[in-house]
C-alpha cells in the first residue's frame, strides 16, 4: 500500500515536471492535418438565397374586375295563335306634342307645344324679348294650358303650335327660369332682359332693313353683327320657314295695339285677314285705326321680315308689363282659328 502511494506520487510529480518544462517547438502541423478538417458540402438541393426585391411604395389600383352575371333566359310559354284583328285605323298618334327645335346662345331649350296635326297651321311666340316681357311668356303658357284641357278648340284640320319663350335667355336672366317661373320671381327693373346672351335684341336681328343699331325707346340697342347673327333668330327662322305655317302672331308689352308684318311696303297674302280677326277677337287695335304708334323706327323686326316670304304675320302688344289679358287674347286667336278654317 506505502508502495502505491510513492507510485502515485511519483506519477505526479513527473506530470507536473513536464508541465512545468520549457516548452518544446510544436509542429501545429503535425497536430492538427488537413485531413482532420471536416469539409461541409452544400447541400445538392439548396436554392440560392433570393435577391431582395425593391417594395414598391405605391401600390396599383386594383383593375376592377366586372362581375358578369349571366341570367338565365326564360324562354316563353307557348302562347295559343293570337287573332290579329286586321284594322284600317292607324296608331293615332297624341294630340300634343312637346319638343325642342333649337336651343340658345346659353343651351335653353326653344320648345314647340303643338296641339293637333292638321294642315292649316297657326302659331303663336312669345317672349322673343325674354324677361323684359315676361308677360307674353305667362300668356303663353296659359294658351298652352287652355288647349291642353280644351282640344276640341283646335279644329281637325288646324295645327296649333305655341313657342312660350323664343328668348329663354333673357327669361332665364330676369326670372331665374328659362321656362315656367312665378311671378314672385320677377324683379321691379326687367330692362336687362330684353336681349340675348349676346347683348342682341332680337326682334332688331331679322333681315328686313336690318341696320346694326336698332331703336328701343330712345335708347340705341345693338341688333347684332349682321341680320340673323344670333343662333335663336336663324332657329326661329329655320323653324318657320320649314313649316310653313299660314299665319304667326308674335307677343309683345306693352303698348296695347297690334301691327301687321310688312317690308318695303310688301304684305304678306293673308295679312289684313289676320289682324282684323285678331282684332275682332281680341279689341286691340291698328295704328291705321287709332292704335298706338310708334316713335322710333323699327328695323330687322321678325314679322316684317316674314312678309317677305309671304306669311303672315302680326305682333301683338298687350296694355302693360304686369297682366296677360289673357280672355281677350284667348278670342282673339280663336277668331283668328275661325277665320283659318273659314277660308282654307
Ligand atoms: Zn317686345
Amino acid at each position: 500500500m506505502k508502495q502505491l502511494k510513492f507510485s502515485l506520487y511519483f506519477i505526479i510529480l513527473l506530470v507536473m515536471f513536464v508541465a512545468c518544462a520549457a516548452p518544446e517547438e510544436v509542429d501545429l502541423a503535425a497536430l492538427v492535418t488537413v485531413d482532420d478538417i471536416p469539409t461541409v458540402e452544400a447541400p445538392a438541393t439548396a436554392t440560392p438565397a433570393p435577391l431582395p426585391t425593391r417594395i414598391p411604395t405605391n401600390t396599383p389600383f386594383p383593375t376592377p374586375t366586372v362581375a358578369v352575371t349571366l341570367e338565365a333566359t326564360v324562354a316563353p310559354l307557348p302562347s295559343p295563335t293570337p287573332t290579329i284583328a286586321v284594322t284600317d285605323t292607324p296608331t293615332p298618334r297624341p294630340f300634343t306634342i312637346v319638343y325642342a327645335t333649337a336651343f340658345s346662345t346659353q343651351g335653353e331649350p326653344i320648345n314647340v307645344h303643338q296641339f293637333g296635326w292638321g294642315e292649316t297651321h297657326l302659331m303663336l311666340i312669345g317672349g322673343i324679348h325674354g324677361g323684359y316681357e315676361w308677360n307674353t311668356v305667362l300668356l303663353m303658357y296659359e294658351m298652352i294650358d287652355w288647349y291642353t284641357a280644351n282640344p276640341d278648340a283646335v279644329p281637325e284640320n288646324m295645327r296649333l303650335s305655341i313657342i312660350p319663350v323664343a328668348n329663354p335667355d333673357g327669361l332665364k336672366l330676369i326670372t331665374g327660369s328659362a321656362g315656367r317661373f312665378s311671378t314672385d320671381d320677377v324683379p321691379y327693373n326687367t330692362d336687362s332682359g330684353r336681349f340675348n346672351a349676346n347683348e342682341v335684341d332680337l326682334n332688331r336681328n331679322w333681315d328686313c332693313d336690318w341696320e346694326p343699331v336698332g331703336f328701343w325707346r330712345r335708347q340705341e340697342v345693338s341688333a347684332g353683327a349682321f341680320a340673323e347673327s344670333e343662333i335663336e333668330t336663324q332657329a326661329l327662322r329655320f323653324f318657320i320657314e320649314q313649316q310653313d305655317p299660314e299665319a304667326v302672331i308674335f307677343y309683345h308689352s306693352a303698348a296695347s295695339a297690334i301691327y301687321p308684318g310688312q317690308c318695303q311696303g310688301i304684305r304678306a297674302d293673308w295679312t289684313d285677314q289676320l289682324l282684323f280677326a285678331y282684332e275682332v277677337g281680341s279689341g286691340y287695335l291698328p295704328p291705321a285705326k287709332g292704335g298706338t304708334t310708334f316713335s322710333y323706327p323699327i328695323t330687322g323686326s321678325a314679322p316684317d321680315y316674314l312678309a317677305l316670304k309671304n306669311i303672315a304675320a302680326m305682333d301683338v302688344e298687350l296694355t302693360d308689363h304686369i297682366n296677360t289679358e289673357f280672355d281677350r287674347n284667348l278670342s282673339g286667336v280663336s277668331e283668328v282659328i275661325r277665320a283659318l278654317v273659314g277660308d282654307s
